[in-house]
């Protein structure tokens, strides 16, 4: 059934039956669609963001993780300048100080050991930023464990500089003869031809040459090893331990008069020259070691200190039972 709509015609003054056109039709329904549609997409609009939007409560942690993390951020870079500054001292201590008081080098395989086990930071796995946190807290422990290591050396340093008296007294920094007339270094250290064997070998001390009998002191104070005649070529021989490292030896002596076990003071007469031994002439074979490696004892002492100055500075044997 259908319901006739009418107009009202102003001109004739008379009611009149609507007629729509199928054109007018469609109009209709058209804008009908276009505003249903248009009522749809924004109920999908509001009711999306209402129902997404954070809450106040989410707003004021997001806000508060975002300042979280800036620090977070701050601090990892902090420890990256930390880590570099603690580099450098490192650096400092490995090639100045420590080498002062002859102590070795902290190697960084030393330095660096400690938290190498995996899994100590496993609990950040839950965490979104894991590998940024992981990163910033290893970091931390990387400053923590070389500041440690850093101070323990500089108290072995300073515990070495509070000796420097007693390292200064035990550095071979005599000459063992007392330079003069007839005193000549005739073989530095170093490679050099064999009188005797005729061949290049490496000659591990300096040949002082020399009158027999002429007087041989201490280089520096320590402790009389080894009073000896040697199997190896040296004749009668003297070592003596200097402590921090050092120890000096003594050879082709004519006679010596210390013991085994003696303590010695640097200067005091301790032998003299002879050639006993393989020499070819008479002269002191003197050699200095460090850290068991021998080194060159030009490096230590002064061949052109004067004779009265280092007259002053020796003990003769005889006097060194009687003080
Ligand atoms: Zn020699």
């Amino acid at each position: 059934m259908t319901v006739d709509k009418y107009t009202y015609n102003q001109q004739e003054q008379r009611y009149e039956v609507y007629r729509s056109s199928p054109a007018r039709r469609f109009g209709d329904a058209g804008i009908m669609a276009l505003i249903g549609f248009a009522l749809f997409a924004a109920y999908l609009l509001v009711s999306g963001s209402v129902f997404n939007a954070p809450t106040p409560k989410q707003l004021v942690l997001e806000r508060r993780n975002a300042r979280l993390m800036d620090r977070i951020e701050y601090i990892g870079q902090k420890a990256s300048r930390q880590v570099d500054r603690l580099a450098e001292l490192e650096m400092r201590d490995n090639k100045v100080y420590r080498p002062i008081f002859g102590m070795d080098e902290i190697p960084s395989a030393v330095r660096n050991c400690g938290y190498a086990a995996t899994g100590r930071y496993a609990f950040l796995q839950q965490f979104t930023n894991a590998g940024f946190l992981t990163e910033t807290l290893r970091r931390q422990d990387v400053i923590e464990r070389k500041a440690v290591m850093q101070s323990k050396s500089y108290d072995d340093v300073e515990k070495m500089a509070s000796h420097i008296e007693d390292m200064a007294k035990c550095v071979p920094s005599l000459i063992p003869v007392c330079p003069g007339s007839g005193i000549t270094i005739t073989s530095p250290f170093g490679y050099r031809l064999h009188p005797i064997f005729q061949s290049v070998f490496f000659h591990s001390g300096t040949d002082i040459s020399g009158p027999r009998s002429t007087p041989i002191y201490a280089a520096a104070d320590g402790v009389v090893t080894e009073v000896k005649y040697s199997e190896r070529g040296y004749g009668n021989e003297i070592d003596i331990d200097h402590g921090f490292g050092y120890s000096t030896r003594y050879a082709h002596l004519l006679s010596t008069n210390v013991v085994q076990g003696q303590k010695v003071r640097r200067g005091d007469q301790i032998a003299t020259m002879g050639s006993s031994g393989q020499a070819t002439g008479v002269h002191l074979h003197y050699e200095v070691m460090y850290k068991s490696q021998q080194i060159n004892p030009a490096n230590y002492f002064d061949k052109n200190i004067d004779p009265r100055t280092y007259m002053t500075m020796v003990t003769p044997a005889a006097k060194i039972n009687h003080r």
